[in-house]
């Protein structure tokens, strides 16, 4: 039985509208393949105009009877996706992990972090409150009401995140959306698509697959389009950007980053900081954008944090995402690979040491992949490697002495998503968390995301904040209501 078969992937999928997979019209497809193995998975319709059309109206239609149904329902319903998610949480994993060559262990974190996402804005659905007051003569009613159709697009680096961080806080709010998933990692997505139409009414969430210069352009453009939100690189967020402000229609982005991690030299646990250093490099292969790549090393502890890090990068056991001792999979596709290589001709090319790492090396049976030992720079700041985002198992090393003169290099990148710093000093990490410009600083643990946290970026790395109660703000607007018990003494007719 061919590996699509045992995960129950269907041979083909096209548009999601309706609640139905509908005959694609324009006709034409792309591949689903297995990241490292080269093998079919899928044909996947390759949407354009035509088809986001469709999708558009279905979710205008749905909107009026979504917006009107109560909170509670809404929330029940999305409590419902979770519970299906979670029952499903095995197989769609399975299917994350070789769509895009994530180790099991992480895509199966992906799916019970977007379940908790589904729960959160079930619960937040009905605790969203606008706000009254008493005016004079009367009151004042400012209630939160919902743009109407919501165009998301995401990446594929975490696809069920993604797709959660979209579609939940945006149909808690009461909108109705059309959603474009990355054309790397579309499958879990169309997947979760089964489990919606058991759930939600027709048009309330449509999926729309598809490159971005076509289904991605023609979403943004829509004129039925009342609120886009990206992830994404900040290129294209630039482009999302533009296309809104074309419609002026609001916008919100969560784009790149290159985050410091800043090591301080009163740490305790040497071993537990430098292992944190390291998930904070490779999780997601090094794929994410909230990566700790700039790793900032005070110079009384640098030579005792480098000789642990190049020992546990050379350890790091590297395989297949499927095989339960993998700790670093391959990247997610052959384009991602050439492009990290890349950049570690880059590294040397601009006289930064690679200590250990960056080279392709082979997996047996998995040969189409591209796996990548980690690499270990010793770097400036002002370097390209330090400045650019990789996406892929690559850490600048940077020496500190000079307090200020670090915090300075930490801010001097045009990114600000998050940074994470390690020190036993409570005084330390609380002012060093204020002067970092960064969208979540997290001590003494990188990758913090706790139920609820507001997730956004400074800078170039986005406007608006995910995950958090302050997200349905972004999805609905403010109407102000004001109610006079009678009507005002006329101010212009004379009195009698
Ligand atoms: P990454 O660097 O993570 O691959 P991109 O910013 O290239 O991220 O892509 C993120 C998403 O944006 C994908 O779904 C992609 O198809 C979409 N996209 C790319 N270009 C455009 C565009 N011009 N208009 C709309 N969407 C786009």
């Amino acid at each position: 039985m061919s590996l699509s078969h045992e995960l129950g992937l269907s041979e083909t999928y096209s548009a999601f509208i309706n609640n139905e997979f509908q005959p694609t019209i324009t006709g034409q497809s792309f591949e689903a393949r297995h990241s490292s193995t080269g093998e079919q998975l899928a044909r996947i319709a390759r949407c354009g105009k035509v088809e986001v059309d469709v999708a558009v109206q279905a979710a205008a239609s749905a909107f009026p009877g979504w917006r009107a149904t109560p909170p509670e329902e809404r929330s029940a319903m999305l409590l419902k996706l979770a519970a299906a998610v979670e029952a499903d949480l095995p197989r769609l994993a399975r299917i994350d992990s070789i769509d895009i060559g994530r180790r099991l262990f992480e895509t199966e974190l992906d799916h019970r972090f977007a379940i908790s996402q589904y729960r959160y804005f079930a619960a937040a659905a009905i605790t969203h409150e606008g706000f009254g007051r008493p005016i004079p003569g009367g009151y004042l009613v400012a209630k939160r009401e919902p743009y109407g159709v919501c165009g998301q697009i995401i990446p594929w680096n975490v696809p069920a995140i993604m797709t959660a961080f979209k579609i939940a806080p945006a149909v808690a709010a009461g909108n109705t959306i059309v959603l474009k998933p990355d054309e790397n990692a579309s499958l879990s997505t169309l997947e979760l698509c089964k489990h919606v139409a058991e759930i939600f009414p027709p048009g309330v969430i449509n999926i729309v697959p598809g490159f971005g210069e076509e289904a991605g352009a023609a979403l943004t453009a829509h004129p039925g389009v009342s609120k886009l939100a990206f992830t994404g690189s900040s290129e294209v967020g630039r482009i999302i950007a533009g296309a809104g402000a074309e419609r002026l229609v609001p916008v919100s982005l969560e784009l790149g980053g290159k985050s410091p991690n800043i090591i301080f030299p009163d740490i305790d646990d040497i071993d537990a900081v430098v292992d944190n250093a390291m998930f904070a490099t490779m999780y997601c292969n090094g794929q994410s954008c909230l990566a700790g790549t700039r790793l900032f090393v005070h110079d009384a502890v640098y030579d005792a944090v480098m000789e642990r890090l190049v020992a546990g990068m050379e350890r790091v056991k590297i395989g297949s995402g499927l095989a339960p001792d993998t700790v670093l999979s391959n990247l997610v596709s052959a384009e991602q690979g050439k492009r990290v290589l890349g950049y570690i001709d880059i590294g040397k090319a601009e006289g930064a040491r690679l200590v250990t790492g960056g080279r392709r090396v082979p997996v047996e049976g998995h040969e189409a992949g591209y796996f990548i030992t980690p690499a270990v720079f010793e770097a400036h700041n002002r370097m390209r490697i330090a400045q650019e985002e990789i996406f892929g198992p690559v850490l600048s090393v940077i020496r500190w002495k000079d307090y200020d003169q670090m915090i300075e290099e930490a801010n001097d990148v045009r990114y600000g998503l998050a940074a994470g710093l390690y020190t036993t000093n409570l005084r330390n990490a609380w002012e060093t968390a204020d002067r970092l410009q960064a969208g979540s600083v997290w001590i003494n643990q990188y990758f913090n995301l706790a139920s609820g946290s507001p997730f956004g970026g400074f800078k170039e790395s986005g406007i608006g904040s995910e995950y958090c109660h302050e997200t349905l703000n972004m999805y609905t607007h403010l109407k102000a209501v004001t109610i006079q018990t009678q009507v005002a003494q006329p101010w212009f007719a004379p009195r009698s």
